[in-house]
């Protein structure tokens, strides 16, 4: 994939880019290790100062990069700059919060005196240059919930960001510098996917990180398995968005459109399958179908366009395939399905349902703004065609019964479940998932402990 600007509203090449050459990436791996020699050893508060300085800047900078973001990948500017608020927020929250998640831990007297020392105590270390190969979808979000954690820790970032963003690529390295952060803090190295593997075995590079697809994360874990460094995956979802007839059916429908199109459909943890219960099912699904036949697609850079194109013509013809062939299996279309006439890589909102095993939308992510409908006779079933899939990201629940939520909790196989309302990631909360959806997690405390070196320290 060539690294360039195409804007998927009109499918127009802006700008494109020469990958970085061997020299290049080079200099920049020994900017990074030498950089870290000195940028460990800095204290809590000096790297607070740059990353709240960082989320100031973010904040100035929220409409000009909202509008980088939707012309290199097509989502509402709204919804853009919405992502940039987010961001400046997450840096804030680890510019606070990092010094006490990485605190010094005394292990319980009784184990010291056990262990026949005189004291011990628990270290959180920083690893070195981490590798973060990320996605175009939330092109600010996904690298600023690696970067944030991972600077206040002590390492220092390496991004290769997906090939169609490379402006905001560009942005977020020139967002690092200019709050003050040492040049080899965060690069960004502008290459393709076939350099990750040369930079992943490089031994200066200490572990690695990837949001993306599944074939993208095999690549990724096999050679950091290769080479014994440690791995941070968060692939797709097809989250359950479950609903019993205990719940507020009108605002789980509401919510179900959000769920499903907010980024023009192409989120992890957007509820992907509504598995609603007979008796509320009927009235569910009306509702939800008139809220995604409602939604005003149009031009990303409309205020008001609440969805936009997807990212790539790529990614638009593979949802297609999902939708035609559960079709040509026999579900039933209830709204959308045609790809309309014209410039840009839109597709209607719509809804399956009569979805079976059989068909491919059933098992694969549709990444995009196109829903499933499932019919459950009760929680039990519920819960089995929830799991019967092979991702395990999020999930959501609407019901108001609470022994309904505590069978959810304990049966769901998912990195989260949301209850009567929508999955959302915030610093505070642990992120990520289990099966196909990767493994580690990313944000709270458990985010930035993955790139430790966790260290005991004994007194004889
Ligand atoms: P990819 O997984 O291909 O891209 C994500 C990142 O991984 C990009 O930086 C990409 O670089 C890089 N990459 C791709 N292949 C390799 C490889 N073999 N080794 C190392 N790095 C690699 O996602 P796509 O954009 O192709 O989207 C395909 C599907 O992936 C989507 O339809 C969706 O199902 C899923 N996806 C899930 C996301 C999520 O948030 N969980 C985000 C994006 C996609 P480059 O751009 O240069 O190819």
């Amino acid at each position: 994939m060539p690294i360039a600007t195409v804007n998927p509203a009109n499918g127009e090449t802006l700008r494109t880019y020469e990958a970085m050459d061997e020299q290049e990436l080079e200099r920049r791996l020994q900017l990074a290790q030498a950089t870290f020699r000195t940028y460990r050893t800095t204290s809590f508060t000096d790297r607070a100062r740059l990353l709240n300085r960082a989320a100031d800047l973010l904040d100035e900078d929220q409409d000009d990069v909202g509008r980088i973001m939707t012309t290199e990948m097509g989502k509402p500017v709204k919804q853009a700059r919405a992502e940039a608020a987010k961001c400046a927020r997450a840096m804030r929250w680890y510019a606070e919060h990092a010094q006490e998640l990485l605190a010094d831990e005394e292990p319980a007297a009784a184990d010291v005196k056990d262990s026949g020392g005189s004291r011990a105590l628990v270290r959180y270390r920083p690893l070195g240059p981490v590798l973060a190969v990320m996605p175009w979808n939330f092109p600010l979000w996904q690298v600023v919930r690696f970067a944030a954690p991972a600077l206040m820790a002590g390492n220092v970032g390496l991004l290769k960001h997906a090939s169609n963003v490379p402006q905001t690529a560009l942005y977020l390295e020139d967002l690092f510098h200019r709050a003050g952060f040492a040049e080899g803090c965060f690069q960004t190295l502008l290459v393709g996917s076939g350099a990750v593997d040369d930079v992943l075995r490089d031994e200066r590079v200490k572990a690695a990180t990837l949001t993306g697809s599944e074939p993208a994360g095999r690549a990724v874990a096999s050679t950091a398995g290769e080479m014994i460094k440690k791995t941070v995956l968060e692939l797709g979802g097809s989250d359950p968005y479950v609903v019993m007839p205990s719940a507020d059916v009108d605002r789980a429908a509401q919510v179900a459109v959000t769920a499903r199109v907010q980024n023009n459909g192409q989120s992890c943890i957007a509820a992907k399958r509504f598995i609603v219960h007979t008796d509320v099912y009927d009235a569910f699904a009306e509702r939800f179908v008139a809220g995604m036949a409602a939604l005003k697609v149009g031009d990303p850079m409309e205020e008001d366009t609440e969805v936009g194109p997807l990212a790539s013509e790529q990614g638009r013809s593979d949802l297609e395939e999902l939708v035609d062939d559960a079709r040509r299996s026999g579900a039933a279309v209830l709204c959308g399905g045609e790809r309309p006439d014209g410039p840009g890589w839109y597709y209607p909102p719509t809804v399956l349902a009569g979805v079976t095993r059989e068909m491919r939308i059933h098992r694969e992510e549709a990444f995009g703004p196109v829903a499933t409908l499932y019919r459950a006779d009760g929680l039990d079933e519920a819960v089995l065609i929830a799991n019967d899939s092979p991702f395990g990201l999020s999930s959501n629940v609407w019901t108001r019964d609470e022994a309904e939520v505590d069978r959810f909790v304990r049966d769901l196989e998912a990195g989260a479940v949301f209850v009567n309302g929508m999955t959302a990631s915030h610093p505070g909360f642990p992120f990520g998932g289990v099966k196909r959806s990767g493994y580690g997690r990313e944000l709270s405390g458990h985010g930035i402990r993955e790139f430790c070196n966790i260290t005991t320290v004994w007194h004889g």
